[in-house]
């Protein structure tokens, strides 16, 4: 089949992977360059750890607190946006211990199916993209964060994560190289990391040599659809022609949805990272600083930094007040480490696709019958890239798939 994937970001890229291992011939059109987006200059992490959704308990009291601090990890500007408010809502509405139990299980089976992928490519492809099992460690320093966290651990002990209970010691017996300042923390083993930008770069390549072909800085302005039907996709005066459409967007899928009246809910989370290119004594196992809500990486001999979540729209500002905040973290975990303040030019940021209950948007539209949807990975797209490319190319060969989607439905808000 002639199949078209608008957007090229890791989750494009990644089901062009699969869909041309199943003997397609792929399209990917993008409206950038593919040189600079949100699945570039992330933390790099692969987190079987992360089954609890950005919507949970606990998470709009934190929200509304951070809110008054410039300097906080997490903002909502409130804007006179309907796409916003309606978000909003259905956010209130799953930021629950329900929501959290039924997701968990599928979270966590996206994830391991995820990470087996990655497993594969990183013996298959014929690149290194610093692929690491070394684990996540998540560092608390309060009372508070020990409690939550050993409930986390708990609750990742009953699905079959293992999750380690650290006092401070312990960690710091796992980082030699950095003296670490902590209450205590939650090791993760079975969590992954790899370097995003050589993923990127080398998975792009390896599809270009494969025959994948790039139709790049085209935005997709338009469809032409009969009821059930995508005819074609219009990027200005042109017309492309596909069997199948995949829409992997990212954080502009719900304006790219609503051509196709479609109800696709997305809120564009940015954030930031800057990274320290040559640290003489590393730290080894990536790391969250909990309070700080702080991302930490060993990407080869530097090191990076990545936090912040602004429910701000889509723009590209950089808030450099934000910034301090990660940089500022740094000391109170990692006391000996000296860290100037990075130049603007130096961080970059990327927008998380954010769905409002926070699980992905994977699956068929039963709407539009020739349209497959992948979209609202949030703080995950890297991680659960390979996994949601797999399904993909399951559901446009119309084959039994890897798991139930039932909960990752594109129209469950429809
Ligand atoms: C600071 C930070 C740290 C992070 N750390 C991690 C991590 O450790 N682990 C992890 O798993 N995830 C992490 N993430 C999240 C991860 O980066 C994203 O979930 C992921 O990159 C999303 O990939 P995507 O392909 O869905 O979207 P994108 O990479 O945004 O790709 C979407 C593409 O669609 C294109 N597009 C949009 N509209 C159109 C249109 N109309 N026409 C044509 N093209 C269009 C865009 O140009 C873009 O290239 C992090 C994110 C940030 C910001």
């Amino acid at each position: 089949m002639k199949i078209g994937i608008i957007g090229g970001g890791i989750i494009g890229l990644s089901s062009a992977y699969y869909l041309k291992k199943s003997g397609h011939e792929v399209t990917i059109i993008d409206q950038s360059d593919l040189t600079d987006g949100c699945s570039l200059g992330n933390a790099g992490m692969i987190v079987p750890s992360h089954f609890i959704p950005l919507a949970a308990p606990g998470m709009v009291a934190k929200g509304i607190k951070w809110m008054f601090n410039s300097s906080s990890p997490f903002y909502v500007k409130p804007r006179l946006s309907l796409d916003l408010i309606k978000w909003g809502l259905l956010f209130l509405k799953k930021a629950n211990t329900k929501h959290v139990t039924q997701s968990a299980p599928a979270l966590k089976e996206l994830n391991l199916l995820s990470k087996f992928f990655y497993q594969q490519m990183a013996n298959e492809l014929p690149f290194d993209f610093g692929y690491h099992e070394r684990g996540l460690l998540m560092l608390y320093q309060t009372k508070e964060a020990e409690h939550e966290e050993a409930e986390t651990a708990a609750m990742a002990n009953d699905l079959g994560i293992v999750a380690k209970i650290l006092s401070s010691g312990e960690v710091q017996q796992l980082e030699p190289d950095v003296k670490v300042n902590c209450r205590g923390g939650i090791y993760f083993p079975g969590d992954a990391h790899l370097t995003p930008q050589q993923l990127f770069v080398g998975i792009k390549e390896y599809l270009k040599t494969h025959g994948i072909k790039y139709i790049t800085r085209q935005p997709v302005t338009d469809f032409v659809a009969t009821r059930e039907h995508l005819n074609s996709v219009v990027c200005g005066q042109e017309h492309f022609s596909f069997d199948q459409v995949v829409l992997a967007t990212g954080s502009w899928s719900g304006t790219v949805a609503q051509k196709l009246n479609l109800a696709l809910p997305m809120q564009a989370g940015k954030g930031y990272s800057f990274t320290l290119p040559d640290v003489q004594k590393n730290v080894h196992i990536p790391s969250i600083f909990l309070e700080a809500r702080v991302a930490v990486t060993p990407l080869g001999r530097s090191l990076r930094f990545g936090g912040t979540m602004e429910i701000t729209g889509i723009n590209h500002l950089v808030n450099m007040r934000r910034v301090k905040g990660i940089v500022d973290s740094i000391p109170n975990y990692y006391p000996e480490m000296n860290v100037e303040m990075p130049q603007a030019e130096k961080v970059w940021h990327g927008l998380r696709p954010c769905s409002p209950d926070g699980l992905p948007y994977i699956g068929r539209s039963k709407k539009i019958k020739n349209l497959v949807v992948a979209t609202g990975h949030s703080m995950m797209g890297l991680s659960l890239a390979p996994a949601t490319g797999k399904l993909v190319s399951e559901i446009c060969n119309e084959e039994k798939t890897s798991m139930g989607l039932n909960l990752f439905d594109p129209e469950r808000f429809d």
